[in-house]
């Protein structure tokens, strides 16, 4: 079988994978808001997160096997070998500790190759009660586990990212937030956040909070060192936004769409961007119909294979297929790249990482 690497990125990120060695690459996370019950899995130069803790997974016809002295692993798919994978190494600055004795992974964690990721705010108001929650969202999880803390501070962050980019050579950060109380949806605590992480270290940055009740916030944001904007739509239709975020649809699809033509001129074509979960539901027709639009007003729509995440409401919703997620990244890698929108060209966060999509991949087909 000879696949391209697009889609066996595809199919590892549809299909997850079993792993041989389960400690191979750095230790997965659990829970949580972003790519949760994943693996940093790196194949012909690209990396790329693929689940490896959900219930698909276990049924994949994917297996990965132990690496060899030299790291490398055999890729099987139903028993016949057909590539061959690495896993980054574990980062140095996990071992380490803040001044007030938290561990940094507990702080911030490596996403992809080079990405330094955090949730600033491990607690939501949607997250509140069964009925707002956002179905598909972890955020709460890794709290109760204990494997985070509820807010980092300025001071921890800015230490965890020093440290990162000091040690293991980390290139950008993204820094997300459950949304709190107040009309500014974590804006806020992201603008206090930045500004100590830019006065510690040169790391450009994403924040990604809901669109705020102010785009004068915008300003505030670019101003406190943010370099990029993620407002993350995950569905675009209205009646499966209603159904699968309940308390998160409450702010439409309209106020994204005029947060987003506030935010490009203070952040420039190309970086604020927007996570869009395919597989939930809406039609591929749905997601490029927005995506034009997007497109249209300088918003990088990053559309990524929906996974469920064990212990959610979704955990047993299937993944979306290879096929379909072709049909959607090729049409849609086109128009961005006529666009002049490329993930190469954001200077932080989701869009420049890639790792949940093989968006990018497609992008760097088209030349
Ligand atoms: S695309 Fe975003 S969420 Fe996914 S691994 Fe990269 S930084 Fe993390």
């Amino acid at each position: 079988m000879n696949l391209t690497t697009e889609r066996l990125i595809n199919e590892l990120q549809t299909f997850g994978a079993r792993l041989r060695d389960p400690k191979a690459g750095v230790e997965s996370r659990r829970g949580g808001a972003g790519p949760s019950d994943h693996k940093a899995i790196i194949v012909d130069g690209v990396t790329f997160m693929a689940p490896v803790h959900t219930a698909p997974a276990f049924d994949s016809p994917y297996e990965i096997g132990k690496p060899d002295e030299a790291g490398v692993s055999p890729i099987f798919r139903d028993g016949v070998a057909l590539g061959q994978a690495r896993f980054p190494a574990r980062p140095r600055f996990y071992d380490l500790h803040t001044h007030d004795g938290v561990p940094f992974s507990q702080i911030a964690t490596l996403h992809g190759r080079d990405v330094l990721a955090t949730t600033v705010l491990q607690t939501c108001i949607r997250y509140q009660s069964r009925t707002k929650t956002c179905q598909f969202c972890a955020i709460g999880q890794s709290l109760a586990a204990g494997r985070t803390i509820a807010h980092k501070t300025p001071r921890q962050l800015a230490e965890v990212a020093k440290a990162a980019v000091e040690l293991d050579g980390v290139k950008h950060m993204v820094m997300t937030t459950g949304t709190p109380r107040g009309g500014d949806r974590g804006a806020s605590v992201l603008c206090e956040s930045a500004q100590a992480i830019k006065n510690a270290v040169y790391l450009p940055i994403q924040a990604q909070c809901e669109p705020p009740d102010d785009d004068a916030w915008f300003e505030r944001l670019r101003a406190s060192g943010v370099d990029t904007l993620g407002m993350h739509l995950e569905i675009v239709t209205p009646a499966l936004r209603a159904k699968l975020m309940p308390g998160k649809s409450e702010v439409p699809i309209s106020r994204y769409m005029s947060a987003f033509a506030a935010a490009v001129p203070v952040f420039g074509r190309g970086q604020v961007s927007t996570y869009i979960l395919a597989g939930l539901g809406d039609t591929s027709e749905a997601i490029l119909d927005i995506s034009s639009q997007l497109v249209e007003i300088g918003v990088y729509p990053f559309v990524v294979p929906f996974v469920p995440i064990s212990g959610t409401p979704l955990e047993s919703h299937p993944t979306p297929s290879a096929d379909f997620m072709h049909g959607v990244l090729k049409p849609l890698s086109e128009m961005i790249v006529a666009a002049g929108l490329r993930a190469s060209d954001i200077k932080a966060g989701c869009g420049r990482c890639g790792a949940c999509s093989a968006l990018s991949t497609y992008e760097r087909r088209l030349g």
